[in-house]
């Protein structure tokens, strides 16, 4: 059967100190052992005419197109296309992500029909997928870590639920979840699913993980996983939907511009990985709440790290964006040893300055917006009011942005990524606009089930003492 692609992809590690590796392997260990984060050694690129020929396509058969240069040959034609059709079969609107206008320019791109009502559906649905082929075909078992502000967790209990070859332990910061977002967590109940509340913020949680990857006996013995968007598939899955919209409004013949409520960086960096590929992006608009590292970093060259301040919109309540590295690796001229010791500084200073070259660099595709609470909750009301859409708090941030921005020609359309659900957020969107949204059906009972979970705090012993008494042997 003919493979995706007759090459491999390879892969190489932010870092420069990792041998190699394919899809699977990539796709199996998400961080790198030297401690990077992988990406394609060289960036695959669309022609125009391949660009053209997505028209009309459906989103699965755009996926389909898009991903193969990434997949290279781990996957068949066949099984590519039977992943992804089931991965995006069970989105609850048959458009998987469908484009919503608001206005003369600004669109929404709306990315939560999944089955956890976030965009973090559209990766680990196929995500779950994928590791449940490799693993098979090569008769293993994994263990999987996972630090969440409040989607990837539920988005990940979701996809690997009842998978006998994973176990995964989920890290959520004790009481900085939002009820639905912890219980669409704790209320799953299989034999394989770990909800660990950490005493801390997510920053503390994601310290956690990083150290447990760190930890090389730890994680070889666990045979440790990641399904953060440290992940490189989760990145790739994300692409499509930036070729999906693109094509909707226009391109290659038309440029346009996304608007992206970032955390971690991973949903913008994606947006990045599609304009590397020739897709004509106009702008990517970095749109930050209060915790706004992104913004000094990209509009002074300031990326240092403050304490967490708790905000509406939690799952962009992040200081430390661990894919922001993925960007700085091209900055610095794909240099790896360079990067390495960058990184290393700033895990003592906690502070990185990027000089005038690196930002002209960026700014060429990237601006940034930082959009406090006020600034949202007024974005939330004129959704409301003008395009008469319930929209949640951590779109709105993104559409705020794209509101305000001055760095776009007034020609070109902007659409904003719709992350969430609004009833996600009941109680933040209810006291802004004055009105509940209603939780959709596909998400069930969730107020009646029993929840399951173990409170821990913020300690490497204790969390890796609690994983080692709980995991199958790998
Ligand atoms: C995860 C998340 C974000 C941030 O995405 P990143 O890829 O981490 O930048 C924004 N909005 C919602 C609703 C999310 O769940």
């Amino acid at each position: 059967m003919a493979s995706v692609a007759d090459l491999p992809m390879t892969y190489i590690s932010t870092r420069g100190g990792a041998a190699p590796v394919g899809f699977e392997e990539v796709l199996l260990s998400g961080l790198a052992p030297d401690g990077g984060l992988y990406l394609p050694a060289a960036w695959p690129v669309l022609t125009r005419e391949d660009i053209e020929g997505l028209a009309g396509l459906g989103y699965v058969e755009t996926a389909v197109r898009i991903m193969p240069p990434f997949v290279g040959n781990a996957l068949s034609e066949d099984d590519l296309g039977w992943l992804c059709a089931s991965a995006y079969g069970n989105f609850a609107h048959d458009a998987v992500a469908p484009l919503v206008q608001l206005d003369e320019r600004h669109w929404m791109l709306e990315l939560f029909h999944g089955p956890t009502l976030a965009f973090k559906d559209v990766a680990l649905q196929m995500l779950g997928l994928l590791f449940a082929r490799f693993l098979s075909r090569r008769d293993r078992r994994i263990t999987i870590v996972g630090a969440t502000s409040g989607d990837t967790g539920s988005a990940a209990i979701e996809a690997l639920a009842g998978n006998s070859r994973i176990d995964l332990f989920m890290l959520h910061p004790l009481g900085r979840v939002s009820d639905i977002q912890r219980r669409q967590m704790t209320t799953v109940r299989a034999p394989n699913i770990h909800n660990i509340a950490i005493e801390g913020s997510f920053d503390d949680a994601q310290a956690l993980v990083k150290a447990m990857f760190a930890d090389r006996d730890f994680a070889r013995r666990h045979a440790l996983s990641a399904v953060n968007s440290i992940n490189w598939a989760r990145i790739m899955a994300q692409v499509v939907y930036y070729f999906y919209a693109a094509v909707r409004l226009g391109a290659p013949r038309r440029k346009l511009a996304f608007s992206v409520p970032t955390g971690n960086f991973g949903d913008v960096f994606a947006g990045y990985v599609a304009a590397r590929m020739g897709l004509p992006v106009e702008r990517l608009i970095v749109a930050t709440n209060v915790n706004d590292i992104l913004h000094r970093a990209l509009s002074d060259g300031d990326y240092s790290a403050g304490p967490v301040i708790a905000t509406a919109t939690p799952s962009m309540d992040i200081q430390v964006s661990s894919n922001f590295e993925r960007l700085l690796f091209d900055l610095h001229g794909r240099d790896g040893g360079a990067l390495a010791a960058s990184m290393r500084a700033f895990d003592t200073t906690r502070r990185l300055h990027l000089d005038a070259a690196q930002r002209a660099e960026a700014a060429r595709l990237f601006s940034s917006e930082r959009i406090d609470g006020d600034a949202m909750a007024r974005t939330m009301r004129w959704a409301l009011g003008q395009g008469n859409m319930l929209i949640d708090p951590h779109s709105a941030i993104g559409l705020a942005a794209a509101r305000r921005t001055t760095t776009i020609a007034p020609e070109t359309p902007i659409v904003s990524l719709a992350t969430a659900h609004p009833a996600k957020f009941p109680d933040t969107v209810e006291r802004i606009t004055g009105v509940r949204p209603t939780l959709p059906a596909r998400v069930g009972a969730l107020f009646e089930r029993g929840e399951y979970f173990d409170v821990l705090p913020a300690s490497f012993a204790d969390v890796t003492s609690y994983i080692a008494s709980r995991a199958l042997p790998v």
